[in-house]
């Protein structure tokens, strides 16, 4: 009897004939976070039958268990997981061993209620999976019926719900199902770019950027050495909480407090936010056509500032072709925030700092944005050689 990790996913996510894809996917990336997070651990994948299944090099106590669940818990494409007891197909066999696990687990002390839950992915096996619950329960029902007479098989709410899976290769008991973080898994929707601030909004964006299956890397906008330093750590440590929902990203830094100038001296104090955005928006563009990311993702989220009517995001939009994706356009501030206390960012989100853009915030700052004075404000500004001139400065830095 091994003790293995049983992983399901959403069916939802197979129905198009892209089954050996996502799972490809899933299984190589459940693989890479454990190794990630577990160096110590050699842990071995195996896709099998519409399961996952992971064996480790050394038995998992307790202790691990914890850590492993937290580490499965980040993997976006996991429906739910259980920690389970590899055994033969052979009921007898599997009768025999629930009772030992249930034993050496001292299971019995605690419960008044139990069932059987199975099921079967190989139909050819003679019995309905409610004949096999009916038999497995029977055979139990009898060796606990001694240490607890008053014990009752009980469908809804029981104290201890016996899962079995019966599979082509082997069969699989377990206690516990532990629901995962849904989602698509990592990379099977391409890769873009999340434009992140220091703010709260933009790495709730990445998140659910991610969880869709997209390979996020992150831009951000810095005026250094005009702001203090702590600025731009606090954005790498965004990147690096985000940064345990997926494998290996990284922040391109892209120097802005020349443009910043440039701006100041040329646009009216009331349209200088728009600018900022129109800017970056350009310089995110540029990369992404550059490194093949397929698509922006903002925090925006409609008349949450001044700068987020629909006049003024039309105005950003409008200064590029690329998509722009902003998946908390209808949320709340309170629904981000209890997301941003969720996912872990909140808390460095809220610690203060300068944004590049909060230097020069106007008072007063446009609502309704005329395209138009924009443009011809514009064409005299040097956008192109700023554009260039970004790219060139820009930094990258890579997390873990
Ligand atoms: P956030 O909390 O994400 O900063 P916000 O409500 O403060 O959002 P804005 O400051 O108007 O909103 O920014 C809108 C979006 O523009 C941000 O969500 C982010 O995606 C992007 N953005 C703003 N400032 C920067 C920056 N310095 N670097 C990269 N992206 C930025
Ligand atoms: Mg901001």
């Amino acid at each position: 009897m091994n003790q293995c990790i049983i992983i399901h996913y959403n069916e939802i996510a197979l129905k198009s004939g892209n089954r050996k894809f996502f799972e490809n996917f899933l299984t190589r990336n459940i693989g890479k976070f454990l190794q990630r997070d577990f160096p110590q651990i050699e842990f071995k994948t195996e896709r099998l039958f519409g399961r996952i299944m992971i064996s480790s090099s050394k038995i998992i106590d307790a202790a691990t268990q914890k850590k492993i669940t937290n580490s499965l818990m980040n993997v976006f494409g996991i429906a739910n997981f259980s920690f389970a007891w590899k055994l033969s197909r052979d009921l007898k066999e599997i009768e025999k061993n629930i009772w030992k696990i249930i034993q050496t687990n001292k299971l019995a002390g605690k419960i008044k209620t139990f069932r059987i839950s199975a099921r079967r992915s190989d139909k050819n096996i003679p019995l309905t999976s409610e004949q096999i619950n009916q038999r497995i329960g029977g055979y139990l029902f009898s060796k606990l019926e001694k240490k607890i007479p008053k014990i009752k098989v009980c469908l809804k709410n029981p104290n201890l719900n016996c899962f079995v899976e019966i599979t082509e290769k082997y069969s699989f008991i377990y206690f516990e199902k532990i629901k995962g973080a849904s989602g698509m898994p990592q990379g099977v929707s391409g890769k873009a770019l999340a434009l992140l601030s220091g703010g709260i909004d933009s790495p709730v964006a990445a998140y659910y950027a991610i969880k869709r299956g997209v390979k996020i890397d992150f831009i951000h906008f810095h005026s250094m050495p005009f702001v203090s330093p702590a600025s731009v750590e606090k954005v790498k440590q965004l990147a690096k909480i985000i940064g345990k929902f997926q494998l290996n990203s990284k922040i391109f830094m892209i120097p802005f407090g020349e443009i910043q100038k440039e701006i100041l001296l040329n646009v009216p104090e009331k349209l200088r936010v728009i600018f900022y955005r129109r800017l970056m928006f350009q310089i995110a563009e540029s990369l992404a056509k550059k490194e093949k990311y397929l698509a922006l993702y903002t925090g925006e989220s409609v008349a949450q500032v001044a700068s987020q009517t629909l006049e003024n995001i039309n105005a950003t939009n409008e200064s590029v072709q690329i998509t722009i994706l902003r998946p908390l356009i209808g949320f709340d501030k309170e629904e981000i925030i209890t997301k941003a206390q969720e996912i872990d960012t909140f808390e460095t989100s809220i610690l203060p700092h300068q944004d590049c853009c909060t230097r020069f915030i106007p008072k007063h700052p446009e609502t309704r944005a005329n395209l138009f004075q924009i443009k011809d404000i514009e064409k005299n500004l040097s956008v192109s050689k700023y554009i260039i001139s970004a790219l060139k400065e820009m930094e990258i830095i890579k997390i873990k």
